[in-house]
């Protein structure tokens, strides 16, 4: 097996996931967002497990969707950026992407642009989120002006992004909601609206197509939330081994400035995992991690390569023995809340120097 990193990439847990979203938003279609390489689980590996059970991917960038195109994947592709030069939109259309259109500039790119292959167009509104989206008095006269654009195939549709919708008690959602369909109730459109915290959070949002993204890989989108508390099953365990057992005095440092002192004389495991592998530098002293599945504490800094471990609990502890950084029995979010962050983070990091295997 060697030392290398591993991510054990859980197929069966996925395919559980997306079974979730179809109980839970029966009445909407799926677009499955694959952005980040598949939030860091392997674009192809995820587009091919979903295979047609999925009603559409989005990617974030026509680069994602051309590299999709190129696997022979022929399913909708969703560009949720959408366009910025004529080059970039004639690349899109020839491959058959869909675009997000959020602004003025790309309103302008279709109707200058002949396009030989007309694209399907998803409007974005700006109900709250202020991020990408067209101001919503100008949705009606956006709408028309792609409807009657002879780049755009058929009729555009309608889409917005919510700001808040991972806190439950957070009223922006359904202000968001409430001024979306302000402009769905004027225009024969379909929608679409909701991101995993939606989906599990807001049903009334759910609209004609969801775009789950990580609640797919088995991650709570809510704060301090737990897989298990929404039915879903992590997808990636990330894992490595003990390469290394010292025994330290009382008083000695551990690691990179010494952040870390042994309270008595001790056992210290060294784990070949560090932020090289996507492992957060910022997990503090003390985040879980598990050794033959007993939970024990990390101590000191993290390494590019390596980690340390506080063995005083595990005094059979062996070189070679099996670590687990997250997965289905420590769950990512928790390391997440150890290193300040999101588990969003987390799964995107890991990095091309961990080996990544499928489980079926
Ligand atoms: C990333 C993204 C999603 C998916 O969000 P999750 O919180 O991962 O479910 C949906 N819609 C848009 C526009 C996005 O950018």
């Amino acid at each position: 097996m060697g030392s290398a990193p591993r991510a054990v990439i859980d197929l069966t847990a996925l395919r559980h996931n997306l079974e979730r979203v179809r109980t839970l938003a029966p009445n909407s279609r799926i677009l499955a967002v694959v952005k980040a390489n598949a939030y860091g689980h392997g674009l192809f590996r995820i587009v091919t497990a979903l295979g047609t059970a999925v009603d559409g991917l989005a990617v974030a960038r026509v680069g994602e969707g051309v590299s999709l195109r190129q696997a022979g994947i022929s399913s909708s592709i969703v560009v949720l950026e959408g366009c910025t030069d004529q080059q970039e939109l004639n690349l899109a259309a020839t491959n058959r992407l869909e675009m997000v259109v959020h602004n003025l500039e790309q309103i302008k790119l279709l109707q200058q642009q002949k396009l030989n292959y007309p694209v399907v167009c998803w409007l974005k509104m700006d109900t709250g989120m202020h991020r990408l989206g067209l101001p919503l008095n100008s949705a009606l006269a956006t709408y028309q002006e792609l409807e009657s654009c002879n780049s755009v195939l058929g009729k555009p549709r309608l889409m917005t992004h919510f700001a808040n919708a991972d806190d439950l008690a957070d009223p922006t959602t359904k202000n968001q909601w409430q001024l979306f369909q302000t402009i769905t109730s004027e225009l024969d459109a379909e929608t679409s609206c909701a991101n995993s915290g939606a989906i599990l959070g807001w049903p009334e949002t759910h609209a004609d197509w969801v775009r789950p993204g990580i609640m797919l890989y088995g991650v709570s989108p809510f704060m301090n939330g737990r897989p298990e508390d929404y039915g879903l099953q992590p997808v990636m365990s990330l894992q490595s081994q003990l390469i290394a057992i010292n025994h330290y005095k009382k008083g000695d440092a551990i690691g990179y400035s010494g952040t870390w002192v042994c309270p008595e004389d001790m056992a210290v495991g060294v784990v070949s995992i560090g932020y090289g592998d996507g492992y957060p530098r910022h997990a503090v002293s003390g985040t879980p991690v598990l050794l033959n599945g007993q939970r024990v504490p990390l101590v000191g800094r993290v390494s590019m390569d390596m980690i340390s471990l506080d063995l005083r609990t595990c005094p059979e502890a062996r070189v070679g023995d099996p670590v687990t950084l997250w997965g289905a029995d420590l769950p990512v979010e928790e390391i997440a809340e150890a290193a300040n962050t999101i588990p969003y983070q987390l799964l995107c990091g890991v990095t091309a120097r961990v080996d990544f295997i499928e489980e079926q």
